[in-house]
């Protein structure tokens, strides 16, 4: 079963509401909650048979065939919210722990000791491919779209630059003042060694880091690590920016893998390091084909880098919540969301077929020699083939055991339900270690079996979605280091 097989295999009989009418309302449901709401669960059909490890016994069968629809419902899991708005926000919800966990510790393994050690935000931007309309910052003071630009009238005749004012959601804004102006090769051919320009700052922020303490890089490694996380997002102009924690650790051991940094300096200090790694960096870009010269690739100059302070009170320090939930929501900000796929916005359409373009001359040219041969594979995510999130090992936990944690639970929950009254039982409430399930299932599609079925999920989804975050904001009571913090990421 390839992705494509996910994608192709879509509801479209159009039937009435066939849950609400049948006996199976209730057990329906149930899956709709077990799928926690996901709007195109994968259908599978078979199997699980339930043994004890210690005796052979077969305690029970799960048959499919059981459950209304004959199918069991899986969620999708998609982490971008135009796919799943239920998965993503599942996503996000770990994101933000894995994040939160890396920023102050006490969470997931990693001890409340890693608070104390020197923490930057940094932020890392595309530099200007061309005027584009821009939108007030939401509560800054409103000023005019591109004030900075030359007056007068580009060589095709339109205006350089735009006095009016822009609403954010204005559909003007990130739009090119003139297309046949903006450097749409220029961009893509820069999101395209993005990913590497993100490898050379880590290597270079390394260097730096032993260079001023006097060390070589060898020798530092013994006092002291970096270790990061790192979320891409793309700005209305559909150019990629990086937003990182960067966290100063000492060398980590099997007995202590989030050890203090074994020399004292400030984040102030690694803040100025981030910056310097940032503009000492660079990338010769070879050409695309004969026709077109090499370009020397660097981040923009909008780069920014702060001391994460997170025992104090003081008003112009950024909140370590704040960073772990505004870097969590953008990693959900994936290309699918940027929509370009039969998007009315011209100019990502245009940064879209520039890709497919210059992969085309590319592989005229050269083949698949070229660097450039697979761009257009990438030209939904315009051109960006990184990773949207990634951290360093040793930033806290991971993904894949924050789920495997849930699944844990959820599991020993059913089996608990289903298997032995926990008054009763004399084994530890960890039935799950001696019990064995064997699956048998088949892909049957992804979907709700109808279109009322979709409907009634997504409604269910939502309500659930409500609830959560009325709980999440009851638990998070920062508001000001959160209003702080959406005002300096909207900068
Ligand atoms: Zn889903
Ligand atoms: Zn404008
Ligand atoms: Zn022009």
């Amino acid at each position: 079963m390839s992705a494509g097989d996910l994608y192709s295999l879509d509801v479209d009989e159009p039937t009435a509401l066939t849950p609400m009418l049948s006996d199976g309302f209730e057990d329906w449901s149930k899956q709709v909650a077990s799928t926690g709401f996901c709007s195109r669960p994968v259908r599978l059909f078979g199997q699980a048979r339930t043994f004890d490890r210690r005796s052979g016994q077969h305690l029970s069968t799960f048959d499919s065939r059981n459950l209304p629809d004959s199918v069991l419902y899986v969620r999708c899991g998609n982490r971008r919210a135009s796919r799943c708005p239920s998965c993503s926000h599942e996503y996000q919800g770990d994101m933000w722990h894995l994040l939160s966990a890396g920023v102050s510790g006490g969470d997931k393994g990693v001890p409340e000791s890693v608070s104390t050690h020197p923490l930057v935000f940094l932020t890392l931007t595309a530099p200007s491919f061309g005027t584009v309309h821009s939108s007030t910052r939401p509560g800054a003071q409103p000023r005019p779209c591109t004030v900075n630009a030359a007056p007068g009238l580009c060589e095709h005749g339109r205006p350089r630059r735009c006095t009016e004012h822009h609403d954010a959601d204005d559909s003007r804004v990130g739009q090119a003042l003139c297309p046949d102006c903006y450097d749409y090769e220029g961009q893509a051919i820069w999101q395209w060694h993005c990913p590497e320009l993100w490898r050379r700052f880590t290597i270079r922020l390394r260097r730096l880091v032993a260079a001023h303490l006097g060390m070589s890089e060898k020798a530092s490694r013994d006092l002291l690590r970096v270790q990061f996380a790192k979320v891409g997002e793309y700005q209305k102009r559909g150019a990629i920016h990086l937003h990182a924690l960067v966290r100063l650790d000492g060398a980590p051991s099997d007995d202590d893998p989030y050890p203090s940094p074994a020399v004292d300096v400030p984040a102030s200090w690694l803040a100025e390091r981030c910056l310097e790694a940032a503009r000492d960096i660079e990338i010769d870009a070879a050409p695309v084909d004969a026709y077109d010269s090499a370009r020397v690739l660097r981040f923009g100059r909008q780069v920014d880098a702060r001391p994460v302070q997170r025992h104090s009170e003081d008003d112009g320090d950024v909140s370590p919540e704040m960073v772990s939930a505004y870097l969590a929501k953008y990693a959900t900000k994936a290309a699918g969301d940027v929509a370009v796929d039969g998007t009315p916005n011209r100019h990502l359409k245009q940064l879209r077929e520039t890709c497919l373009e210059l992969c085309g001359r590319a592989l005229l040219h050269e083949g698949f020699s070229s660097p450039y041969a697979l761009l257009g594979k990438w030209a939904d995510a315009l051109g960006f083939r990184g990773h949207f999130a990634s951290k360093s090992r040793r930033f806290s936990t991971t993904l894949g055991t924050l789920r495997d944690a849930r699944r844990k639970y959820h599991r020993d929950r059913e089996q608990l339900e289903t298997h032995e009254d926990p008054s009763s039982a004399d084994e530890p409430l960890d039935v799950a270690e001696h019990i064995v399930v064997l699956n048998e299932f088949r892909f049957v599609g992804q979907g709700w079996l109808t279109p009322g079925d979709a409907e009634l999920a997504r409604s269910a989804a939502d309500a659930a979605r409500e609830w959560k975050d009325a709980r999440r904001t009851a638990r998070q009571p920062h508001e000001k280091g959160k209003n702080h913090g959406q005002a300096l990421l909207h900068r």
